[in-house]
């Protein structure tokens, strides 16, 4: 018989499933704040993986990849154990912003300490409870408020293994860039747990496409790591788009923003990328893409000041990678959703 799972001085028996709240905080008037954390502890011995989702807490479309993965049946025969904590930072989620009441960004307050700040607190806590226990983790992001991710896997340059679960993640692209300091992905890394940074649609918003990619996603990496069954799992039909340097295109003036390129689109350098207007409709500027590759961001706000960012561009190229992200991204689109009744 298998030994329960023991966390923050609970003990999850196999077979069973269980929400915890760990205790993470006080608030100045005497509210008490914890991080849940819902536990899956499988009958049969596997792998410890965890997936969270709103270390940055206005990026509520990693909730919701959450929600859905915890009511997929493939779950009811587990191998090995699923931490799932759906909002990391409650206090940013509460207050609908990105970061602390301490103004700190938690993805740069890793690994933290236990006597520190709120954010190092957390991150603390974070580090000993979750990524201590666990062989690998997914952490879910979106883009911030007023932009919008194309659905994306971020890994280390340094890990083999953690780019071939990017792969069976199968989100359109894959971005394989350096760790920053102070992040959740550098201090798991440095203790040995690889992590997938997914990234997908706009903060404070749900979107469909993002919301599928994450959760059939996760399902592929559990499957490759041997923790569920194929059955019910759409295989990736084509191989995400790896791309190693990206750069951002700003406004070279400020106004009104007409764009013409949406997130998934293959643009060459001297491509028109959108067109900036002063309100008198008297002058216009156009933007000149820079660069060739996939549009992997955009900034969704039409009133931009110069030099605001408003097209991410990961270079890469080659005629076929918008083909490849149009198959990735129409084959999300006609899976079959958890929820038939619910569109969001
Ligand atoms: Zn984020």
């Amino acid at each position: 018989m298998r030994g329960p799972f023991e966390i923050g001085g609970f003990r999850v028996p196999p077979g069973t499933r269980t929400t915890l709240d760990l205790p993470v905080s006080v608030l100045s008037d005497h509210t008490p704040v914890s991080m849940s954390v819902h536990v899956v502890h499988g009958r049969r011995p596997g792998p410890v993986l965890f997936v969270s989702a709103a270390v940055h807490g206005d990026e509520v479309i990693g909730v919701e990849i959450a929600r859905r993965l915890l009511r997929a049946p493939q779950l009811d025969k587990l191998a090995g154990t699923l931490l799932v904590i759906p909002i990391v930072n409650a206090f940013g989620f509460m207050t609908h912003s990105r970061y602390l009441p301490d103004r700190r960004d938690l993805n740069r307050s890793f690994p933290g300490s236990e006597g520190g700040s709120l954010a190092g607190r957390l991150a603390h806590l974070f580090m000993t409870e979750i990524v201590e226990r666990s062989d690998l983790g997914i952490d879910l992001h979106s883009a911030a408020i007023h932009r919008t991710n194309l659905p994306q896997i971020r890994v280390s340059p340094a890990s083999d293994v953690t780019l071939e679960y990017a792969d069976a993640f199968g989100a359109p692209v894959v971005m394989i860039s350096k760790l920053r300091d102070g992040s959740l992905r550098k201090a798991a890394q440095e203790r040995g747990v690889d992590i997938l940074l997914f990234e997908g649609g706009e903060g404070l918003r749900f979107d469909e496409l993002s919301a599928r990619a994450g959760v059939a996603g996760i399902l592929r990496v559990m499957n490759a790591k041997g923790m569920v069954a194929k059955r019910g799992i759409a295989a990736v039909r084509e191989k995400p788009v790896h791309v190693r340097s990206s750069s951002w295109m700003r406004a070279p003036a400020g106004g009104l923003l007409r764009t013409f390129k949406a997130t998934g689109e293959y643009v060459a350098s001297g491509d028109l990328l959108g067109r900036i207007s002063d309100p008198f409709g008297e002058l216009r500027t156009d933007i000149i893409c820079e660069t060739t590759g996939i549009i992997v961001g955009r900034t969704n706000l039409p009133v931009v000041h110069e030099g605001d960012a408003l097209f991410h561009i990961a270079e890469t190229t080659g005629s076929d990678v918008e083909m490849r992200v149009d198959t990735i991204a129409s084959q999300l689109d006609g899976d079959p959703m958890f929820d038939e009744d619910e569109i969001i």
